[in-house]
């Protein structure tokens, strides 16, 4: 029998120069199309929505990753301290570079789960530097922060869509990806109406977030109240992910909450050796006896979670 390859050889050495080369071409993207898998491994995250929970130290920030590449920044770390949480340079410090290191350079959603400085306090450089597609912001009662303001101000210089969140709302992120706002509820201020720390937790936005089978709830710092009013008003609040309430505080992730919510993982997000005391002891052993698996930023530095629509891994930063 004769081979192939001397064959092809003999025609190829018979052929003009412009012809040889033209085969030269196809037979190397024949090539380099049999070989592209070996050449260029596919991201094993590919069609996947992740979920990091970064290490801001003693504040938030989230930031959400669809599979077709849509971003969700949830709140952006900050001092908790009004009067220098305007100068907070955690946005330059550890937000932009993390959302660089992505390769991101725009945001789809912001989201302002509340005013607190802790949660604002990096946004302002995230403004300066990243356009935003819209903002959504739980912020329902005037909250006169440097911080809050600075970041108000931004958002309107830059012309940025803004919109109240509330309970109701969903936001399809991508065909397969959407978010329920659960809180705050939308009629009135029935947490309060004074600019009280635990008033003003309250009304955090929250968000459930959904591909397939799986979801994320992230709870800003809504406390007990905030739970009580979601746990009686929305059916379905199970979530694989529960980013918990208010870094962990005794105030928050209550039994009737955990029972509900059933989460298989938990994160914290808080710094190390917070004067807070957070997470208090409590609601650690709250979070053990159902059964879920904690994961901390002071312990574990930024935690990924992420969920191909039927299950979700975590890979914290530090294991
Ligand atoms: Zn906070």
């Amino acid at each position: 029998m004769t081979s192939l390859f001397p064959l092809l050889t003999a025609r190829l050495a018979q052929l003009p120069l412009w012809q040889k080369t033209l085969a030269g071409v196809l037979l190397l993207s024949l090539l380099f199309l049999l070989l592209r898998p070996v050449l260029l491994p596919a991201d094993p995250d590919a069609g996947k929505l992740r979920l990091t929970v970064l290490d801001v130290g003693q504040g938030d920030c989230l930031l959400l990753q669809t599979p077709q590449g849509r971003t969700v920044l949830i709140d952006g770390g900050g001092a908790n301290d009004e009067k220098t949480a305007g100068q907070s340079d955690v946005g330059e410090r550890v937000v932009l570079p993390f959302l660089r290191s992505q390769g991101i350079s725009r945001l789809d959603v912001l989201v302002i789960t509340h005013p607190h400085g802790d949660h604002v306090g990096g946004l302002a450089a995230v403004l300066r530097q990243e356009p935003v597609g819209v903002v959504l912001d739980g912020t329902c009662l005037p909250y006169p922060s440097p911080a809050y303001a600075q970041v108000r101000s931004l958002i309107q210089s830059r012309h940025i869509p803004y919109v109240q969140a509330v309970r109701g709302m969903t936001l399809q992120l991508d065909p397969s990806i959407r978010a329920d706002i659960l809180n705050p509820p939308a009629q009135g201020h029935v947490y309060g109406t004074t600019l009280d720390n635990n008033i003003v937790n309250n009304y955090s936005a929250v968000l459930r977030v959904g591909y397939g089978r799986t979801h994320f709830l992230l709870d800003g710092d809504a406390q007990s109240e905030a739970e009580q009013s979601m746990l009686a008003a929305i059916p379905d609040l199970s979530a694989d992910v529960l980013k918990v309430g208010h870094h962990g505080a005794g105030n928050a992730s209550t039994d009737a909450w955990l029972a509900r919510v059933r989460p298989h993982y938990a994160a914290v997000s808080c710094g190390l050796h917070n004067h807070f005391g957070h997470p208090h002891p409590a609601t650690l052993a709250r979070l053990a006896a159902h059964g879920v698996q904690v994961f901390r930023t002071d312990h574990n530095g930024a935690i990924l979670f992420v969920s191909d629509g039927q299950t979700v891994t975590a890979r914290p930063f530090i294991p």
